[in-house]
């Protein structure tokens, strides 16, 4: 919670930064909405998510209950746990379905490589047994950075020759996993082809081979997101879901610039599982999400 709250706002939250100056005596003051709801569209909070929470807000003011700094803070932390609380739920990885296949989705440069290498390390000291693919075959580096990670991770890794077939890498180690006894097959994808089409071509493909395996797989499509490229992270979380169907979303970088507030539009519009959250490049630096503890991080 320190690590969000530090990443989120330094110490000066872009939310509720000078409070006390929205409020004239005991009346929060005329234009103090619109300046609430310019620092929430500032924030990449979007549309919606903002219009949401406005005007329940707004109906709080109405009704007399938003006299003060505190109570004012108290209610958009109130409001704020409300849209985050429907998609904070943890990945839980089901012991009778092994191996778990969990496939990794993202456009290059989000963190993809680093929240698996994160992702690899917190399972196994979970106590199971992971297996990393090496999917993500169209760029040269992208294998030998997962393969740093896999070593990091003290986790093995499968992989084929740089612009190998993915959803054979991917085929090979849900079977190699199969015959190892191993828990969890953490699957690295594409992150950019020739053309969009082609990349969603791709991820579908990948999912109806490994089906050959399990009808019910992949059991988790992970879609990662950087949040200091703001709007940008929905789109791309969208694009993806219509493509392979996203079933959660590990949100990065939020140690950096990023305020935040594009989490907020992705509960509003996708109400997508939010996993995880990346708050640096070390392997320890990947928390579950929590919407509590979220909103308390946007507000302080
Ligand atoms: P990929 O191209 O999506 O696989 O992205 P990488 O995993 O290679 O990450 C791209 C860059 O972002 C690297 O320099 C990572 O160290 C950095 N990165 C990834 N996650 C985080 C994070 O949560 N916080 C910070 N500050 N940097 C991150």
């Amino acid at each position: 919670l320190t690590k969000l709250r530090a990443g989120l706002n330094k110490g000066d939250s872009f939310l509720t930064r000078d409070l006390g100056t929205l409020f004239s005596g005991d009346k929060l003051r005329d234009d103090a909405i619109e300046e609430l709801e310019s620092r929430l569209l500032m924030a990449d909070a979007g549309i919606e998510a903002t219009t949401w929470l406005i005007e329940r807000l707004q109906s709080e003011v109405n009704a007399g209950r938003v006299k003060n700094e505190k109570q004012l803070r108290a209610v958009l932390k109130k409001f704020l746990v409300e849209l985050l609380s429907p998609v904070s739920k943890p990945l839980v990885i089901p012991p009778f379905i092994k191996p778990y296949i969990l496939f990794v989705a993202g456009v290059n440069g989000v963190g993809k490589t680093t929240t698996i290498g994160k992702l690899a390390s917190r399972l196994k000291k979970e106590g199971k047994t992971v297996l990393l693919a090496a999917g993500d075959t169209f760029r040269a580096a992208a294998v030998q950075q997962l393969t740093t990670w896999a070593e990091r991770a003290d986790v093995p890794i499968l992989s084929q020759g740089e612009g190998a077939d993915s959803a054979s890498v991917i085929f090979d180690a849900v079977q190699s996993a199969k015959s190892r006894g191993i828990d969890v097959v953490i699957a690295d994808t594409a992150g950019r082809l020739h053309t969009q089409a082609h990349l969603m071509e791709e991820l579908r493909k990948i999912k109806r081979v490994v089906q050959k395996h399990d009808p019910y797989a992949p059991h988790e499509v992970l879609m990662v997101v950087d949040a200091t490229t703001g709007g940008n992270a929905l789109t791309q979380a969208l694009q993806f879901h219509e493509a392979i169907g996203l079933t959660g979303i590990a949100i990065t970088k939020l140690d950096g610039t990023a305020k935040g507030g594009i989490l907020l539009a992705i509960a509003r519009r996708m109400a997508l599982p939010v996993r995880f959250v990346g708050l640096g490049e070390g392997v320890e630096d990947l928390e579950p999400f929590d919407a509590e503890a979220y909103a308390e991080a946007l507000i302080n």
